[in-house]
């Protein structure tokens, strides 16, 4: 069976035009994704079953008991971590803030250790959007700062930005000019009209000169500016003044640099202040496909994106104090239930050695690194290939991810829905 139009859950571009060819419950070819995509849809090794570990190894067991004993660590704690959560669907990360509020944990998500400086800035200084469709269709000039795109979303130029043909802008590559500013000459740099190097640490001081010269102010802008000529910076404002439509991605090249929240606040408040000029857009690139959409939910339900407390018995929020890396740093949960992430291959070596030390409990149909470190394993189906949902591409889109082929795991809304079943059927709730 041919199904055509299926979303790739890998990347925040969530690539709506994928062919897929099932043979008897099994995929057995995936046209028109990148080589990522390919191999998250082809498949690969799962976690087989659920497994509790006893005497330092881990035991095959059954759904039953891994959540019952996933319901005791967590009743039993008395300050859990719920974390992870941007590679699986709304409603499982519904699910899991229903859970979070029950039990009185701390629920943060991958936002935490990419975004988050992105999402302090909009708070204060919004975010002038724009959806990729009209990208595709209007944009004449395409800016990437400090995201290397051609390797994280490798089909974003091709099917988005660089490369396609929209209603506007019929030339396609021809009539677009591609920018990119980073540290280094990444490949995404290398297939760029315009590569500027900046140094290492001076995003910040880089967006204030093209505004100081957007503002009239060229005076002020000394010869040089984080490496960049001062002739170079004119030229780039003047373009940018120039294009009919312009957007500006940035990625984890200006959110984790030096600056972090102030960086994003200066390139949105850029791009703001050219909208006196032109149309233009600023957009963060979101790594995992539903990133977009754990924010989303969390702050229809929160009233915050990340890192919410709810010890208090209510929504608290403090990045900082109330973000995972902190909390483990602190060594102050006392247990962890992560889900759809792997914390123990990305996190600092202090979180993972506080994680390693307390009940870990994980749900996700891949094995990684954490599955090392769990006490409770519980395999899930895959979003997008073996159950439905709902995901938020990079640019706020809701999007429906289909069911291609009968599911061997429950799927994570539906062991997360048991868990809380147990943990309201402990508390006598
Ligand atoms: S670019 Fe991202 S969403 Fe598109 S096919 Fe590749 S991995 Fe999948």
């Amino acid at each position: 069976m041919i199904i055509t139009d299926v979303l790739c859950p890998f990347c925040g571009d969530l690539c709506d035009d994928i062919i897929v060819e099932v043979e008897g419950n099994k995929i057995i070819e995936v046209k028109e994704a990148c080589e990522t995509g390919v191999s998250k849809m082809m498949g690969h090794e799962r976690i087989a079953s659920p497994m509790i570990r006893e005497d330092g190894k881990l035991r095959k067991t059954t759904y039953e008991e891994a959540i019952d004993k996933t319901a005791e660590i967590l009743t039993n704690s008395l300050r859990p971590l719920m974390y992870g959560w941007g590679s699986t669907t709304c409603e499982a990360d519904e699910k899991g803030i229903e859970l979070a509020e029950e039990l009185g944990a701390i629920i943060d998500n991958t936002t935490s250790v990419c975004h988050a400086p992105s999402i302090l800035a909009l708070q204060n200084v919004g975010l002038p959007s724009c959806t990729l469709g009209q990208i595709k269709n209007r944009a004449d000039l395409i800016i990437y700062w400090g995201s290397n795109q051609a390797e994280a979303h490798p089909r974003h130029m091709s099917k988005y930005t660089s490369f396609p043909k929209g209603f506007f802008t019929q030339e396609g590559r021809k009539g677009k000019h591609v920018m990119v500013f980073d540290v280094r000459k990444t490949t995404t740099a290398e297939v760029a009209d315009d590569f500027v190097q900046i140094l290492p640490g001076e995003d910040y001081r880089v967006l204030s000169a093209l505004r100081a010269i957007l503002a009239g102010a060229v005076d002020v802008v000394p010869s040089s500016v984080g490496g960049v000529p001062k002739e170079k910076l004119v030229e780039i404002v003047n373009r940018m003044k120039n294009s009919k439509f312009g957007v500006l991605f940035f990625g984890m090249g200006l959110t984790q640099s030096k600056g972090k929240p102030y960086n994003v606040a200066n390139a949105i408040s850029l791009v703001r202040d050219l909208n006196a000029h032109t149309k233009f857009a600023v957009m963060p690139m979101r790594g995992h496909y539903n990133v977009t959409g754990i924010t989303q939910v969390c702050t229809w339900l929160t009233g915050f994106a990340f890192a919410v407390d709810f010890a208090r018995g209510r929504p608290w929020y403090n990045p900082g104090e109330t973000s995972t890396v902190d909390v483990l740093n602190r060594g102050e949960c006392d247990s962890a239930l992560i889900v759809a992430s792997d914390p123990a291959a990305h996190f600092p070596r202090k979180s993972v050695e506080h994680l390693a030390k307390i009940p870990l409990i994980q749900i996700d149909p891949y094995p990684n690194l954490t599955t090392e470190l769990a006490d409770v394993v519980l395999p899930a189906a895959i979003a997008g290939i073996e159950v439905e949902g709902t995901a938020y591409r990079m640019d706020g889109v809701p999007l429906r991810l289909r069911k291609l082929i009968e599911p061997t795991h429950l799927s994570d809304e539906e062991i997360l829905s048991r868990i809380l079943g147990k943990v309201r059927e402990i508390r006598g709730d």
